[in-house]
Order: C-alpha cells, then sequence, then structure tokens
C-alpha cells in the first residue's frame, strides 16, 4: 500500500488489517509512520530498524504499527529504490506479495493550465502515474511467483470529466486508467488483475492542505460542499474507498480485471437537469 499514512490509504490499510491481512504500508517519511502509531495509542507499536543500504529517507525506515499486522516503510513512490525497499519489506517480513494498492497521490487544487508552474505538472505526473506504473513493475514478479494476485490503483472522477483547475491531476489520473488496462491485459496470463477506484471528492488532507483553501478553511462548510455535490446526499467517507479497493483486491472478485468503480455517490452519472 502506498501513501497509506493518511486519508484513503490509512482507512484502507485498518481495513485490510482488520480482514486480517499482513499489511507494509509506505508514505513519505518516518514522522508520518511516528504519528500513525501515535494515533493508534496502545495499538501502535513502533520498531526501528537501520535499513541495510542507504539510500533516500535513510536511517529509521520502519515503524511497526497495529499490533505487528502492518509495517510502515518511509518511501518515495517515484524513487525506484526507495519503492523497491518496500516490496523487499514485505517479502522479507510476510514471505512475499499477494495484493498491491498504488494509493499515493497529489495534487487536485492546482488552479488554471495557464498559470500551474511546470514544477507542479512534473511532480503530479511523477507522483500519480510514474508512482503505480514503478509499483505495477516492481509488484510483477513477486506476485507472478505467487501464482497472481491483485493490484488496485487508486484513480479519480477527475480522470472521466473534465474538472477545471485539474489539468495535471486529471491528465495523470486519466493515465492511471490506462495503465490499469495494459497492465491487466499484461498479467491476464499469469492470474495478476488490475483494477482501479475512482473516488469523487472525500474530505481528506489532499483537498483541505490544498493551495485553493490558502485564504482560510472550514471543514464543515467543505464537508457540506461536499456531500451536497452528489446525487446521494452525504460526503464520502476515506472507509467508502477503501471497501471498494478490498472488494477488488479480494477473491471476491476474482473475475474482474482491467476495471475500475466509481466511488462517487453518483456524481458522474447524473444527468444535468440544466438540459
Ligand atoms: P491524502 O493526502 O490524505 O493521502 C495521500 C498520501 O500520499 C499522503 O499520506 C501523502 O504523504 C502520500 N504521498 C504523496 N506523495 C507521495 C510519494 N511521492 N511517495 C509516497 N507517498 C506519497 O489524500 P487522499 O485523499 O487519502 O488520497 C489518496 C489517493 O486518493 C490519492 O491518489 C488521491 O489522488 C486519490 N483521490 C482522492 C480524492 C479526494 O477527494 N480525497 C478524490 C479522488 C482521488
Amino acid at each position: 500500500m502506498t501513501g497509506g499514512a493518511s486519508g484513503i490509504g490509512l482507512a484502507t490499510v485498518r481495513r485490510f488489517v482488520a480482514e486480517g491481512a499482513n499489511v507494509v504500508f509506505c508514505d513519505l517519511s518516518p514522522e508520518q509512520g511516528r504519528e500513525v502509531a501515535a494515533a493508534l495509542g496502545d495499538a501502535g507499536k513502533l520498531h526501528h530498524r537501520r535499513r541495510a543500504e542507504g539510500g533516500p529517507n535513510d536511517g529509521v525506515t520502519i515503524a511497526a504499527t497495529l499490533g505487528g499486522r502492518s509495517i510502515f516503510v518511509a518511501a518515495d513512490v517515484t524513487d525506484q529504490t526507495s519503492l523497491e525497499h518496500v516490496f523487499a519489506t514485505a517479502t522479507e517480513v510476510f514471505g512475499g506479495l499477494d495484493i498491491l494498492v498504488n494509493n499515493a497521490g497529489v495534487g487536485g487544487g492546482e488552479g488554471p493550465i495557464e498559470s500551474t508552474p511546470r514544477s507542479l505538472f512534473d511532480r503530479t505526473m511523477a507522483v500519480n502515474l510514474l508512482g503505480p506504473w514503478l509499483g505495477i513493475k516492481l509488484a510483477f514478479p513477486l506476485l507472478r511467483a505467487r501464482g497472481g494476485g491483485s493490484i488496485v490503483n487508486t484513480a479519480s472522477v477527475s480522470a472521466l470529466v473534465g474538472m477545471p483547475g485539474q489539468g495535471a491531476y486529471g491528465a495523470s489520473k486519466a493515465g492511471v486508467l490506462q495503465l490499469t488496462r495494459v497492465a491487466a491485459i499484461e498479467g491476464a496470463s499469469d492470474f495478476i488483475r488490475v483494477n482501479a477506484v475512482c473516488p469523487g471528492g472525500v474530505l481528506t488532507p489532499i483537498i483541505y492542505d490544498s493551495p485553493i483553501f490558502e485564504s482560510g478553511f472550514d471543514p464543515a462548510l467543505v464537508d457540506q460542499g461536499l456531500a451536497g455535490a452528489q446525487p446521494l446526499p452525504r460526503a464520502c467517507k476515506p472507509e467508502d474507498v477503501a471497501d471498494a479497493i478490498l472488494w477488488l483486491a479480494s477473491d471476491e472478485s476474482s473475475f474482474v480485471t482491467g476495471q475500475s468503480i466509481n466511488v462517487d455517490g453518483g456524481l458522474t452519472i447524473e444527468f444535468d437537469s440544466r438540459y
């Protein structure tokens, strides 16, 4: 699981652990692993281990949390060496890999293309598209060795409709959907399934840390706004997305591949009554 220390990723880690899975989850910094462990109180145990070889985030790289069923590894998904360490941890500690959730993501509040800095485009593409591509590249041999497995990518409804101010974000997520289809075909003969989820608006740091809230942010108002944005009249919770990810990851969806599920309360299928 990438981007597992916050929002949808953290809800998914919790859901998987509740189902009895052993989980290795990564996020950018060791501090995030500590924060997760601290938030879990007594259930969160911290263990520190030095990485054998150096590299990004070297030093303390592993914090075991959630009573030992899940392990946090600091890693940047845009850095192949760092990501390799995450997969090596899964193999070393839990004996192999059955599921990969490519969830780490940035962006969404960048504003119009003409005023978006090139560096923001590059970073958005690197985290949101190169990250899952690297994840798939590294996971395939491990999943093949287990006789198959499941990969779930977190895309977005921004991949499906033209949302103003999301030129980089929307394009990166549309790329994730195509990557999902191609990888599904490439993995099929080895029983490696690849699917995606497309959440609508979910109140997580990716939204409330967005530059559009620089001048002030009222979570209740945003929550209300999100609740009114789609036919189902409540806001989407990280747990709603986690449930869809869990289903796609599980054997319950064993004949489903190359698909995406919109977890958006009907946002993308509503007929606009102005017409
Ligand atoms: P979030 O900010 O709570 O979580 C994203 C996590 O990814 C963070 O913990 C962040 O540190 C991590 N991350 C960022 N760059 C990384 C990198 N280079 N390497 C490793 N980790 C990195 O936001 P979230 O809403 O939980 O987002 C999870 C996924 O859901 C993202 O892919 C996002 O694009 C997608 N999504 C979110 C929404 C929404 O409304 N919240 C809607 C559609 C899709």
